[in-house]
């Protein structure tokens, strides 16, 4: 008896995104390994943490590479340690008090993550709108001797901001950091370097969702000084941060899947969600789509595609609920009647399951 049936535990296909509620990504053999092997033995969490951070930011060219429980836990730390600077006194403070501990976010970027940041103790200070930018003067007025950091989402509210070349220039100038939330931004795995490359002072990536990592892990990556009050400050630390303890598993697993992510083939992987999108695109026009059409984008403009398909008749939503009724959770567009087909989690044979479910459901 395996534990899927131990536990009454249904499994899917995951042809919709990778969202944490269902479980995002399945890790690879060799993260599977990594995290059996040092299972199995007692070791020093802090060494674990520095030298697997050295190793991924070797790998990833970064100066140095943090390990946390996700991409939220990681906010909460780069947080924390922008408040706390180098003062012991400071972070044990946090999260109730402290004298500089305002954290900058673009109104448009405001979105359900930034709870990580005001979770260690900081008091966001939003500017601009929903929809317009706030003026690079109000940006530099906005910084005070309380300012801890500037946090930059990217993609999220990017027609309503500052470009981040912008933001990170102003905050510089002023002596204030600015941490990056590119949780999602995998592929292309150039992101790992690019937003440090341009002058970021901490850059965040979730381990759990297109890296193939631990569902519990995340990465820091960035300043040499930034990853260190990060390592002084951060779990297995205790205080504030506390609750974002990462395991030795954790560890070696997304460390384990960064280099397997890197040393990918990229055309091959490109060739691979190519042909599983015309794939998609066939078996919807042999359903009867006449619409459908391919964005070169991911959900949060990733760089991979995806199948779009205009509903000949019926309900989007009723036609995905159906699929998910066999297994198989695909996205659907409920305003513009349209099926979003999604390649990145899939295996070719789980390509071929998803068409059969799509001809299935069309004659149901
Ligand atoms: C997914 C996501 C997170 C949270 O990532 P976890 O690794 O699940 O904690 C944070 N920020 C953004 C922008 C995300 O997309």
């Amino acid at each position: 008896m395996d534990i899927f049936e131990e536990l009454g535990i249904r499994r899917y296909i995951n042809a919709q995104d990778t969202y944490t509620k269902y479980g995002a990504s399945c890790m690879g053999a060799e993260s599977l390994r990594a995290m059996a092997e040092i299972a199995g033995s007692m070791v020093d969490l802090a060494e674990v943490q520095e030298k697997t951070g050295d190793a991924i930011a070797a790998l990833t060219r970064n100066q140095g590479a943090y390990i946390s429980n996700g991409a939220a836990g990681g906010l909460m730390i780069c947080a924390a340690a922008c408040m706390a600077l180098d003062s012991e006194e400071a972070y044990r403070a946090l999260p109730e008090k402290g004298e500089r501990r305002d954290i900058i976010v673009q109104r448009a970027q405001h979105n359900i993550y930034d709870k990580s940041i005001v979770a260690a103790g900081a008091n966001l200070v939003f500017l601009g709108e929903e929809s317009v930018a706030p003026s690079e003067a109000e940006l530099t007025n906005a910084i005070t001797e309380k300012t801890a950091a500037v946090a930059y989402f990217i993609y999220h509210g990017r027609k309503g901001s500052l470009p981040l070349e912008r933001v990170l220039e102003i905050a510089h100038t002023h002596g204030v950091p600015v941490i990056v939330d590119a949780a999602a931004q995998n592929p292309p795995a150039e992101n790992l370097w690019r937003f440090t490359e341009m002058g970021s002072d901490m850059v965040i990536f979730s381990g759990g969702k297109a890296l193939c990592g631990p569902q519990d892990s995340g990465l820091i990556l960035g300043r040499r000084e930034w990853i260190a009050r990060c390592r002084r400050w951060g779990p297995p630390a205790d205080g504030v941060c506390r609750c974002c303890k990462t395991s030795r598993e954790a560890m070696a697993g997304l460390y384990a899947a960064v280099k397997a992510y890197l040393s990918r083939d990229e055309e091959a992987e490109r060739r691979r969600l190519s042909d599983a999108c015309a794939r998609f695109e066939q078996t919807l026009r042999a359903c009867g789509f006449a619409r459908v059409w391919r964005e070169e984008q991911g959900p949060v403009g990733q760089a991979f595609p995806r199948v779009f398909g205009e509903m000949p008749q019926g309900s989007a939503a009723l036609f995905s609920e159906k699929m998910k009724s066999i297994g198989v959770y695909i996205g659907s567009d409920e305003a513009d009647n349209v099926l979003i087909l999604n390649p990145l989690m899939l295996t070719s044979r789980q390509v071929k399951e998803v068409c059969a479910a799509l001809l299935r459901c069309h004659g149901m």
